[in-house]
C-alpha cells in the first residue's frame, strides 16, 4: 500500500511476534507468522463485511527472556518492549481510527497490561487481543512448540516444519510451569525447548484450528469491549477449560 490508498482512520491491526526458539522442529518465527496470519485472515473477513482495516507489518522481537538459553533466540525484554509499543501507537493515533495489537507471544502479555492501559489513559483507541482458539481442549491448546503451534505452521508454513516432530517437552500446564519459567527459563524444564506435546498435530488439524482462532479474533474486535488491561476477552465470559493454557493465559 502507498499513502494516497488509505482509508480515512481505518481500523489497524499490529501483529505483534516473537524471535524465539521453538523446539528442534518449528522456526524462530513461529510467533510472528502465527500473529502476521491471523491478522491478515481477520482484516480480509472485515473488510468483506464492509470495514476499513490494514494490517502492519509484524513486530518480529518481542520479550523472550525464558527461551535466551536457546541460540538463536532474540528478545528486547519488557521495558523496551513497553516503548516500542507505546510509542507505535503515539504514531499510528495520528492517522488510525481504532487499533488492535493482535499478540502471538505470550510472554509479550505482561507488558501490555501496563503499556495499554497507559495509552487508554493518553485518549487513545488500543485494545489487544491473543492469537487463541476458541474452545479447543487444553491438550490441543498447550504452552510452546507443542501441538497447537506444530499444527498452526505445518497448515500455515509446511516446508518450515521438521520432520520427525519431537516426542513431548514438559507438558504440565502453564500455571504450574509459568513460576519456574520466570526463575530458571524454559530450558530448566525442557531441554528441547518444547512446553506441550506436538505428537499427532497436523496441517488439517492446523486448518481447523486457525479458522476458529480466526473467527475468534474477529468475534472479540467487532464486540470491542476491552477490560480494564485493554483485553478484548472471550465473548460469552470466562474460557470453559479452567487452566487451559490456550485460552487467554500466556503461550510461547
Ligand atoms: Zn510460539
Amino acid at each position: 500500500m502507498a499513502w494516497p490508498e488509505l482509508p480515512e482512520r481505518p481500523l489497524v491491526l499490529v501483529p505483534v511476534g516473537a524471535t524465539e526458539q521453538h523446539g528442534p522442529h518449528l522456526p524462530f518465527d513461529t510467533d510472528s507468522v502465527i500473529a502476521a496470519e491471523t491478522a491478515e485472515a481477520v482484516a480480509t473477513r472485515l473488510v468483506t463485511s464492509g470495514r476499513s482495516v490494514v494490517v502492519t507489518p509484524a513486530l518480529a522481537f518481542g520479550a523472550s527472556g525464558e527461551h535466551q538459553s536457546f541460540a538463536g533466540t532474540v528478545s528486547i525484554g519488557q521495558e523496551a518492549l513497553r516503548a516500542v509499543v507505546i510509542e507505535l501507537v503515539r504514531s499510528l493515533s495520528t492517522w488510525a481510527g481504532r487499533i488492535v495489537l493482535v499478540i502471538g507471544h505470550g510472554g509479550n502479555m505482561s507488558t501490555l497490561v501496563s503499556a495499554v492501559p497507559q495509552l487508554t489513559d493518553e485518549g487513545h483507541d488500543v485494545s489487544w487481543v491473543p492469537c487463541a482458539p476458541a474452545g479447543a481442549p487444553p491438550e490441543i491448546t498447550d504452552a510452546h512448540a507443542g501441538r497447537l503451534e506444530t499444527s498452526l505452521m505445518l497448515f500455515l508454513r509446511p516446508g518450515s516444519v521438521r520432520q520427525p516432530l519431537p516426542g513431548a517437552g514438559d507438558t504440565r500446564p502453564m500455571r504450574e510451569l509459568l513460576p519456574l519459567l520466570t526463575a530458571s527459563g524454559v530450558g530448566a524444564v525442557s531441554s528441547s525447548g518444547v512446553l506441550g506435546d506436538p505428537t499427532g498435530a497436523t496441517a488439517e488439524e492446523g486448518e481447523e484450528l486457525f479458522a476458529s482462532m480466526t473467527a475468534e479474533v474477529e468475534r472479540r474486535i467487532v464486540r470491542a469491549q476491552p477490560d480494564a488491561r485493554g483485553l478484548l476477552g472471550r465473548v460469552g465470559g470466562r474460557a470453559r477449560h479452567a487452566g487451559a493454557t490456550g485460552a487467554d493465559g500466556p503461550r510461547g
